[in-house]
């Protein structure tokens, strides 16, 4: 079909996902002004479809971005374009812009009308499959931190200020995969494009602020909660990365990723920890077994 390889919606029509087309008055690209979401399809299911749109909705609040659509209208858009796509395994982005007036390159915020953009496209893995089993590496970089939510709010998902886009290259600089950041008061943060968490003593710990609330994450702590396993949020010194019995990385496009070395030394024996593969494997699980967490595409 026209849509193989990925399925749009853009202006009220879907198109083709390389076909799609967006203003460059747009100030979602002009300005970075936009919020967006990516939930995944997994064997044909889409994957907390709710919990995504109102993460979406919440941030569109938070940056006075009005949305023209509903939750309910989002949804089916983001279905029909997987179905359109026909892909069993989809990364599914969501992107509310601010747009743009019926004036080219117009500065009052009032005169610009909201944009939506939708698209399914073949699964992204953030980091190599691979390193899902054997683990993967990061650094903390050195200077660049993760902007604090009296400047950008981390909980509004969007790469704004650039830090995430900093501390990826200085990681590729450093020869390492990913990069975990802390936050001006040296608490951890969150890495570009995932959320951290932390195995000690049987327990899980993830940064309670300047990290986006990752569905992810939740998923897995709930999965924990279900095993007997505590799992907190709180404030998390760097300390506590280096003293770490297991360290994972979690996020959509990724699932559960052991990282297994940081900053060039291995994280307690350097393999993926008895923990981390249990919630992975679990976590998988979940989008073969009917739940209110899961959703068949109609294709
Ligand atoms: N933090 C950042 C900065 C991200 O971009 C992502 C990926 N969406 C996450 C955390 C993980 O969030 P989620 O589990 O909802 O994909």
């Amino acid at each position: 079909s026209r849509f193989a390889g990925g399925a749009a919606w853009i202006e009220g029509e879907y198109v083709p996902a390389s076909e799609a087309r967006i203003s460059i008055f747009d100030t979602g690209f002009g300005h970075s002004d936009l919020t967006y979401t990516v939930a995944h399809v997994w064997h044909g299911n889409i994957f907390r479809l709710g919990d995504h749109l109102d993460r979406l909705l919440d941030g569109a609040r938070k940056l006075r971005l009005p949305s023209p659509l509903t939750k309910e209208e989002l949804a089916s858009i983001a279905k029909r374009c997987v179905a359109l796509s026909q892909l069993r395994e989809s990364y599914v982005n969501i992107t509310l812009t601010r747009g743009f007036g019926a004036r080219k390159g117009e500065k009052d915020l009032s005169k610009l009308t909201t944009q939506v953009y939708v698209y399914a496209i073949p699964y992204l893995w953030a980091f190599p499959p691979h390193e899902q089993i054997f683990g993967t590496s990061a650094i903390v970089p050195r200077h660049v931190r993760r902007a604090g939510r009296n400047t950008i709010d981390p909980t509004v998902k969007n790469y704004q200020w650039g830090d995430l886009t900093a501390a990826s290259f200085e990681a590729k600089d450093r020869g390492v995969r990913t990069a975990i950041l802390l936050d001006a008061d040296g608490c951890v943060a969150e890495g570009p494009g995932f959320n951290v968490v932390i195995v000690k003593d049987g327990r899980l710990v993830s940064p309670s602020r300047n990290a986006l609330p990752g569905i992810t994450r939740r998923t897995v702590f709930e999965i924990a909660k279900a095993m007997g396993i505590d799992a907190d949020l709180r404030d998390v010194t760097s300390q506590e990365l280096y003293d770490a019995d297991e360290l994972i990385a979690v996020t959509t496009a990724g699932g559960v990723t052991p990282i297994t070395s940081l900053d060039g030394a291995p994280v307690a024996d350097g393999t993926p920890g008895s923990v981390t593969v249990a919630l992975r494997d679990r976590f998988w699980a979940l989008m073969d077994e009917p739940s209110p967490l899961v959703e068949a595409i109609d294709y």
